[in-house]
């Protein structure tokens, strides 16, 4: 507790702070043993264009599914890897993965395939000093055009330094597309979007989940839409679960979202019915933006 912290004393040792050292330890043991033992799998949620629920790009999120098939969700071990820094490894890992899978789909869906492919990237993993080279090395191995990966990161991430800025700006110059995840919900400065050179805004779903009932929700989702489009970004609204959330949303100019309501993550095998259907049910020709 911050205000036993004295001049010349140590921090008092609370007993929740051991608690969570200890399991931090603990997860991050487990985390390591289960990303060698091939534990991890990736899924896919679809990013589609509102209009007519085209499917524009997809998320790649992670998932830790246990021998005895329980599921830790990412919100909880995320966070220890982390503070561990397996964020690194488990990041590199589903950077390929992910990579491979995009790949995979333009070979099979030509024209058809989603646009982007969008990697979550943490702040550990933008401080590595080999990071640009991961990157053009996954793009690479997998025969995936740059152009095709969004890294999505956050706003905070984005603001460590220096160094992290250079390392986003060599991969604008590699042609990967960056994306500002869980736009409005970090202490950041509207200053970032005039030096961090991204090219797309997420919505963060806290915004979108009142929005047709909180007037203040509504008035943060008109302000992002609007700063987008005057710096000609793209923009996703995120966790879209509801027909009104969405007509509400292409009303203020949203042209795509993430969502429920569209679909769920999916396991890979699961998405050439996803894609398929949405092939067919699809009201309009194919456009490609
Ligand atoms: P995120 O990047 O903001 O991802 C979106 C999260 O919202 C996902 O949760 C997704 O399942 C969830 N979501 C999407 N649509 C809806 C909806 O309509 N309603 C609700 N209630 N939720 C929706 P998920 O998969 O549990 O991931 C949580 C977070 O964990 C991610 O948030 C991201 O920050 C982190 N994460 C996931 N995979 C990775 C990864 O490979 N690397 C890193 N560094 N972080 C990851
Ligand atoms: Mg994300
Ligand atoms: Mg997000
Ligand atoms: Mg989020």
């Amino acid at each position: 507790e911050g205000k036993d912290r004295g001049k010349g004393t140590a921090v008092r040792y609370e007993p929740e702070m051991r608690t969570r050292l200890v399991e931090t330890a603990e997860m991050g043991a487990r985390l390591r043993d289960a990303i060698d033992d091939g534990e991890l799998r990736v899924v896919y949620q679809p990013i589609v264009r509102i209009d007519d629920g085209r499917i524009m790009g997809a998320e790649a999120l992670v998932r830790w599914v246990r021998p005895d098939g329980t599921m830790v969700p990412p919100g909880e071990f995320i966070p220890v890897a982390e503070r561990t820094g397996l964020v690194v490894p488990l990041g590199s890992w589903v950077l390929r993965e992910a990579c491979r899978e995009a790949a995979g789909w333009v070979d099979t869906y030509g024209p058809d395939a989603p646009v982007s492919m969008n990697v979550n990237v943490a702040g550990r993993q933008l401080q590595e000093p080999g990071f640009v080279d991961e990157v053009a090395d996954a793009l690479a191995c997998a025969g995936l055009f740059a152009g095709r990966l969004t890294l999505e990161i956050t706003e905070t991430a984005a603001l460590e330094g220096p160094e992290v800025m250079r390392t986003l700006h060599e991969l604008r110059a590699l042609g990967v597309r960056l994306a500002l995840d869980d736009f409005g919900t970090a202490a950041s400065s509207l200053g970032l979007l005039l030096t961090c050179p991204v090219t797309s805004l997420k919505l963060d779903r806290s915004f979108v989940e009142g929005i047709t009932t909180v007037t203040r929700q509504k008035a943060v989702a008109t302000a992002v839409v609007q700063i987008a489009q005057a710096l000609d970004l793209d923009v996703v609204a995120e966790g879209v679960e509801s027909p009104e959330q969405a007509d509400l949303l292409r009303g203020l100019g949203y042209r795509r979202a993430q969502g429920f309501l569209y679909h769920r993550p999916q396991a890979p095998e699961q998405l050439a019915a996803v894609f398929r259907q949405a092939a067919t049910s699809r009201r309009d020709p194919v456009v490609t933006s």
